[in-house]
């Protein structure tokens, strides 16, 4: 994977919200041992685990779901109002 590509796929700052779009504004950087971490230059916040967000990843997923039961149950809704009832 390149570069570019890299940059890309870290996550907007959780600080102060900005994002890499073009800009280098985020970057990794490895401490003296060795331990890559995510720099913000707008904000100047660090973090060795910005990517991680597992309360993101699970609320994506449920909202998700939500808007899949929320897609049949409209279409339940505008069979009933069409008269397309289940015991004609
Ligand atoms: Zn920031």
């Amino acid at each position: 994977m390149d570069n570019n590509n890299e940059k890309r796929k870290l996550k907007q700052c959780p600080f102060c919200g900005v994002t890499n779009n073009g800009q280098n504004m985020i970057v990794e950087i490895y401490d003296e041992e060795l331990y890559k971490y995510t720099y913000c230059f707008n904000c100047k916040s660090s973090s060795y685990n910005w990517n991680v967000r597992h309360i993101e990843t699970l609320l994506n997923a449920e909202i998700e779901q939500l808007k899949k039961d929320n897609q049949l149950l409209v279409k339940q809704i505008n069979k009933i109002k069409k008269g397309d009832l289940l015991w004609k």
